[in-house]
């Protein structure tokens, strides 16, 4: 339980500014914007206090006084999560990664890197790329969203099914546990398989388990050669996600392949002042030295299927395809608060799941707007409504599509985790003695819960 008393009579937040000085703000600003994420829920109440550690030191010193007053911490790193895991309420410790940023170390030769957690994706990426290296996990957020959040949230993007979420971008992890501890997990070396692979139950724990405060990261050598990228439009979205279950099942790599539905097209081409013919999309992108023949491969399929195709090797032109994409949350945005939901299904299955939807829109009365990372089978549909609290016609609405998800063999997050939004569903997934499993397993690493409580386990 947090200890009485709000503000600087509180005995934690003396307890915190005696230790950690000016690291320690009640400012009323940083307060209010840590009672949200991305994800469009906003807590009741401000929180406690908001501490921004410099060191690891600093972190232990917080999860110690913490511990001692039980005071809950919300981890948070650049708050762009799309599930509510970073949003901290009243008696709660906010402690933000964002000062801890620094790329500490980079190796070519064992093609790695150490970082802190703050550090910003596409800054990271900026530094790494004097040395030929890059590190793969690309969320659409990856200019605004830490490499932390990224770990927390095992988060995906549009190149991972080519190169893989943020796991397999994950050597070895330092922790600050609950009480204060550090711990290292993981190694530098390729292979480890010392022990229970605690680096992995790290990653996606969505600050439930401990805190990350450094990362030894696995980069990639950057591809050398051109990208060949297609834009292809379809007449209806089960065509386009035909055409890139196809493309997957021929055996064909694209490092991006992103589908947008015909509503989601629309509201971005209001949104950019596009100009949008009616129909889905799919943008599909191959690199390496194979680029061009697999895309020409590629296109024979789309055509095949209906779809209308042009091949693009420009550079440039390719990021102008998928900086349209990725101003599809901004697009929806604008139109009211938003539930935005990520199911992954597998590969093959991707066309009944944009029927299911389909089916969910016109019994509902409802648009469902979507994009997917077609590669991986992951898609968004995003739910619009107005006023702060879900309608219970779209909880209702959402709740059969993952139950739709599930049914498919899919998953009811790809990428963004559980935080508050998803966990009404958590059990539906794991079954009872896997939730069972996974709530004991929490209460080894936290056992006085006062790490992000109430968030992907419930209250
Ligand atoms: C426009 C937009 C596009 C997006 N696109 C994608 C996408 O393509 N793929 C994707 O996966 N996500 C996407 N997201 C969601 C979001 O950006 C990711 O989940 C991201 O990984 C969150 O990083 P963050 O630094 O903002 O973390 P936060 O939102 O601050 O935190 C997320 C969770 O991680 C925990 N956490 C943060 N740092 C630490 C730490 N150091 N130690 C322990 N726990 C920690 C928090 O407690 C919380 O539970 C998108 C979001 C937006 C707004």
């Amino acid at each position: 339980m947090a200890a009485a008393g709000s503000g600087s009579d509180n005995p934690v937040v003396s307890l915190l500014e005696a230790a950690l000085g000016d690291a320690v703000s009640r400012d009323d600003a940083a307060l209010a914007a840590a009672r949200e994420d991305k994800s469009g829920h906003v807590s009741g109440s401000a929180p406690l206090v908001v501490v921004t550690p410099r060191t690891i030191a600093d972190v232990q010193t917080v999860m110690r006084i913490a511990s001692e007053t039980r005071t809950p911490v919300v981890v948070r790193g650049a708050g762009t999560g799309l599930a509510g895991g970073a949003i901290a309420s009243a008696g709660e410790i906010v402690l933000s990664m964002l000062a801890m940023n620094r790329l500490l170390e980079v190796s070519r030769d064992d093609e790695l890197a150490v970082v802190e957690p703050g550090i910003i994706n596409a800054d990271l990426n900026e530094q790494l790329a004097p040395h030929g290296l890059w590190f793969a996990p690309d969320p659409a957020s990856r200019a605004i969203s830490t490499v932390g959040g990224n770990i927390a949230t095992n988060a995906g993007g549009l190149l991972c099914a080519k190169y893989g979420v943020t796991r397999e971008a994950i050597l070895g992890l330092k922790v600050v546990l609950a009480d204060g501890r550090l711990i290292e997990l993981g190694h530098r070396t390729v292979k480890g398989v010392t022990g229970l692979d605690f680096t992995a139950l790290m990653i996606g724990s969505e600050g439930t388990l401990g805190v990350v405060v450094e990362a030894t990261l696995r980069t990639r050598r950057l591809v050398p050669g051109l990208v060949a990228t297609i834009s292809a439009s379809f007449e209806t979205v089960e065509d386009a996600a035909r055409a890139s279950a196809v493309i997957t099942a021929s055996g064909l790599g694209p490092a991006i392949m992103e589908l947008i539905g015909d509503s989601a097209m629309r509201h971005i081409a209001d949104h950019l002042g596009l100009e949008h013919p009616g129909g889905s999309q799919l943008i599909v992108q191959f690199d390496g030295p194979g680029a061009e023949t697999e895309a020409n491969a590629a296109i024979a399929s789309i055509r095949s299927l209906g779809g209308v195709a042009e091949l693009s090797t420009d550079r440039a032109e390719g990021e102008r395809l998928f900086a349209i994409r990725r101003s599809f949350h901004a697009s929806i945005a604008e139109l009211g608060t938003v539930l935005i939901e990520d199911v992954c299904v597998p590969r093959s299955a991707l066309p009944a799941m944009f029927a299911a939807i389909g089916e969910i829109e016109r019994r509902y009365g409802i648009e469902i707007p979507t994009v997917a990372h077609a590669g991986d089978g992951n898609l968004h549909p995003n739910f619009v409504f107005e006023g702060p609290e879900v309608p219970d016609f779209i909880w209702s609405a959402a709740d059969e599509m993952f139950l739709a998800a599930l049914r498919l063999g899919g998953t009811l997050t790809g990428e963004h985790g559980i935080g508050l939004l998803k966990r009404r569903w958590l059990r539906d997934e794991l079954g009872d003695d896997q939730l069972d499993l996974q709530q004991r397993v929490k209460q080894v690493f936290d056992p006085l819960g006062i790490l992000n409580p109430g968030k992907v386990f419930g209250p």
